[in-house]
């Protein structure tokens, strides 16, 4: 296991923060919602009543009912994001930002530091390559890039020495090649665990990491799969407290 990141503080220099969503979006919601009832309602009583004016009951029901839905609707988006706000709580020091990023369930993190990416994700050479590789020196250490389960720890034919993690929702991460494995199947792991030291077993042409995203049993281009998640494989860059959640 490797020391957390409050022992390396060089790791973040430079990074560049993900800006997360602004906390108004439900005061617009309310406000349109009861708005617009109001039309509606004032159209509705001048059609039907004509020279007589607008019923002022029917008026207030609709706006009753406007109330109760926009009420409605920012509770439920009070509740999402009390979770953002929830690890945003976290930031304000350092040994939280430590703990945001090992343990926010929502973090996606970079596989490793200091690599240089090799291959893409696609056909290649008229075979495909069902993930990316990034070239890194035997024994660096790599990461799951999420929080999960750990389903395989050991040989797995081509890929060598390979971790298969499961993170739910139907993602699955398979790092491949390495020269040592740090976890067993079965382990939890959070995003920034180790699992393992890259190398070049299996089918591999130099010491590297092979990572491939499934999703439901396909493979994804992990590359615009990571940049949805804040993680810029290409510019190796990650959201620093981890707690930018997929949208
Ligand atoms: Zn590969």
């Amino acid at each position: 296991m490797r020391q957390r990141l409050s022992s390396e503080p060089d790791r973040y220099r430079g990074r560049r923060r993900v800006p997360t969503v602004p906390g108004s979006r439900y005061a617009a919601v309310i406000t349109t919602a009861l708005v617009g009832a109001g039309v509606v309602a004032l159209g509705a009583g001048a059609a039907m009543d004509d020279a007589k004016g607008v019923d002022s009951s029917a008026l207030k029901n609709s706006l009753d009912t406007a109330s109760a839905a926009a009420e409605d609707l920012a509770d439920r988006e009070a509740s999402a994001e009390r979770s953002t706000r929830d690890s945003e709580r976290t930031e304000s020091t350092e040994e939280g930002l430590a703990t945001s990023l090992s343990s926010s369930p929502d973090a996606w993190l970079l596989p490793l530091h200091g690599y240089e990416f090799s291959a893409p994700y696609g056909v290649r050479w008229g075979k495909v390559h069902p993930g990316i590789d990034l070239a890194a020196k035997e024994g660096t250490e790599y990461k799951a890039v999420h929080g999960g389960t750990v389903t395989l720890a050991g040989w797995y034919g081509g890929y060598g020495y390979a971790v298969i993690v499961d993170h739910g929702d139907g993602i699955q991460t398979i790092y491949g090649h390495s020269s040592q494995l740090m976890v067993k199947a079965g382990q939890q792991v959070d995003a920034g665990t180790t699992l393992g030291l890259v190398g070049d077993t299996g089918h591999s042409y130099g010491s590297h990491l092979h990572l491939e995203i499934h999703l439901d049993g396909n493979t994804l281009d992990p590359i615009t799969f990571l940049r949805d998640r804040g993680v810029d494989i290409q510019s190796e860059i990650e959201p620093i407290y981890g707690s930018v959640t997929a949208p």
